[in-house]
């Protein structure tokens, strides 16, 4: 078989010095000057990141010859001109020391690698299939490592890679070889079947894990979903990278893969007995990427469509294709029998309260979070809590209020139904979804009249009406007195004995009285203040009462009066009324109606 017209070779080659080589061959560069690129960033992470910054060195040559690059600018880089029928081969090394799900890693215990931070795109030949050859680190200090990958072995390729296996993969395009992030090491790994699909799960940085429980938990998420979306599911295969680390938590959707972080204490072990909060957060999170393999991976905004790996690509819509994950990601553990109806609520009720914690949510719709997200939701500091508001919670709340609303309408109207009919219109990948779209959808099974529905859930920035939506459905949203540290409007970063504002509320007492984020509070009419000494003096004063503060800016001292707030009432709970409700019963499980 003639090699295809573009091959990588990516090799871990130097561990210690964390630097991977990766070579690019292109058998018919563009005669005019091929220009190379890599992306600024990665699908799924809305930020720029510019991984061009970790190319450590870049070489060219064609017949044996060295070639000049010339740089056009942060990640683009240009051949020169070749004779007709000449091949161009690129080599680079790229630092890789980024634990996060995003990047590329490598020392002599893993290397871990995302396609968007090693392989150049070869410019006009994006849609050309192209292989991959992995090799492992020389030494027999590395004779022991396998690959997990989604990645296709090029069956037809000398030296084809055997399952888990280093050797030759292929990509239909470039688009797919960045989409299959890559793990090599000494991970143990582990298969299960869901919905007559093979899973497998390569897991690094845990030995004490409880694999069964963790291939049976997974199985019953997986399968869940693929019953919601119908089948067939839209992968032959689904592959599950975990990182245990001493703390971490994050994932990154693929098209047939999800790569995960977490803690190693959230995972479980022989003998746990009844999932813990570390475990349930780190099932919700595998559940909410899966989720993605439907929703983002496949249908996408018509920014996505393809992605411009060059700059940022803005859609409205991350409320949908983030904020419906997110409600789907806790929910799919009640349906798939891991949590009960009151953990479930008892969630969502920690959801609304970080909306309604922040008064960022006053500001911003949902719709221009969704737009911003790359300057603002990637990129927060201080004055976040007060600008924006976040497309995963106030998405998952709006998601819940469209569900009660379509289920409330007619008894067989449910979001699961519009997230099914959405796939069956946009699952193809060949039509963008956009909002009118969704409305169409959720009107048509529903019957209701829902464009002023959306226009104040997505483009308002009301509160949400969940209290009277849950009504028919017997489930009451209770209001009850949040932290004490309302009373002065602030979120504090303890450090030790220290008391650090991280953020001043907008129009809160400390606001008032001239606090700013990053202050030092040292003490409350004259005494020394300790995080706990701050609860415990606000408890004993009311609304209205002036106290001292001591604070330090910087390294300047001062004082100031400030009149405490009432304590809002921002801590939501919500309960299951006693009688019997068939809309619950329908919408949770008939165990909880
Ligand atoms: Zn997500």
């Amino acid at each position: 078989m003639p090699d295809p017209a573009i091959t990588y070779r990516l090799t871990p080659v130097d561990p210690e010095a964390h630097l991977y080589e990766v070579v690019c061959a292109v058998a018919a560069p563009d005669p005019a000057g091929q220009r190379l690129a890599l992306p600024a960033w990665i699908p799924g992470s809305y930020l720029i990141r510019d991984f061009a910054r970790h190319v450590v060195s870049i070489s060219a040559q064609s017949g044996g010859k060295e070639l000049r690059l010339a740089k056009l600018d942060k990640h683009t880089w240009q051949a020169p001109p070749l004779a007709a029928g000449a091949a161009l081969s690129v080599c680079m090394r790229v630092y890789a020391f980024d634990l996060s799900v995003r990047g590329a890693y490598l020392d002599r215990q893993r290397a871990f690698c995302n396609g968007s931070s090693v392989f150049l795109r070869v410019v006009g030949q994006e849609e050309t299939p192209c292989r991959l050859d992995l090799a492992p680190p020389a030494g027999a200090a590395y004779a022991a490592w396998q690959v997990a990958t989604a990645l296709q072995p090029a069956h037809a390729a000398p030296g084809a890679a055997a399952p888990w296996g280093f050797g030759a993969y292929q990509a239909a395009n470039y688009a797919e070889l960045i989409d299959h992030p890559v793990e090599m090491g000494e991970f143990s790994r582990f298969e299960f079947s869901a919905g007559g699909v093979p899973h497998a799960v390569a897991l690094s940085g845990c030995r004490d894990c409880d694999t069964a429980r963790l291939s049976a938990d997974l199985a019953r998420i997986c399968a869940s979903q693929q019953q919601l979306f119908g089948a067939p599911a839209p992968f032959n295969r689904y592959l599950f990278l975990i990182n245990a680390v001493d703390g971490g938590y994050g994932g990154l959707e693929h098209r047939a893969s999800t790569a995960l972080i977490c803690a190693r204490s959230d995972l479980p072990y022989q003998g746990m007995g009844e999932i813990n909060a570390g475990y349930r957060s780190f099932l919700g999170l595998a559940s909410h990427e899966y989720f993605h393999a439907w929703n983002v991976k496949r249908m996408k905004p018509a920014a996505f469509m393809p992605y411009d790996l060059t700059r940022e690509n803005h859609t409205e819509l991350l409320w949908f294709f983030e904020g419906f994950t997110s409600y789907y990601d806790d929910l799919t553990l009640l349906r798939a029998g891991l949590i009960s109806a009151d953990d479930w609520l008892s969630i969502s009720a920690g959801n609304i309260d970080r909306v309604h914690s922040v008064p960022g949510r006053r500001v911003q719709s949902l719709a221009e979070a969704s737009f911003d997200a790359w300057s603002k939701f990637y990129r927060q500091d201080e004055n976040s809590a007060n600008a924006l508001v976040s497309y995963y919670t106030k998405g998952a709340l709006f998601a819940l209020a469209l569900d009660l609303r379509l289920r409330a309408a007619d008894a067989t109207a449910s979001l699961d139904q519009l997230m099914r009919l959405l796939w069956q219109r946009f699952g193809d990948e060949k039509t963008a979804v956009d909002e009118a779209a969704i409305i169409d959808a959720a009107e048509e099974i529903s019957g209701l009249r829902l464009a002023a529905f959306f226009r104040q859930g997505v483009h308002g920035t009301a509160d949400l009406p969940l209290a009277r939506l849950l009504k028919p459905f017997g489930v009451r949203l209770r209001q009850q007195p949040g932290s004490v540290l309302s009373m002065l409007g602030v979120r504090i970063e303890t450090k030790g004995d220290e008391v650090r504002l991280a953020n001043v509320y907008s129009g809160s007492a400390a606001e008032r009285a001239g606090l700013a984020a990053g202050d030092l509070l040292i003490a409350l009419d004259g005494l020394r203040l300790t995080p706990a000494g701050l609860e415990t003096a606000l408890r004993r004063r009311r609304a209205g009462d002036t106290i001292t503060i001591h604070a330090f800016r910087r390294d300047e001292l001062f004082s100031c009066p400030l009149t405490l707030a009432e304590i809002a009432h921002d801590s939501h709970r919500l309960e299951i009324e006693a009688s019997a409700n068939r809309r619950r019963a329908a919408w949770l499980g008939s165990a909880w109606g």
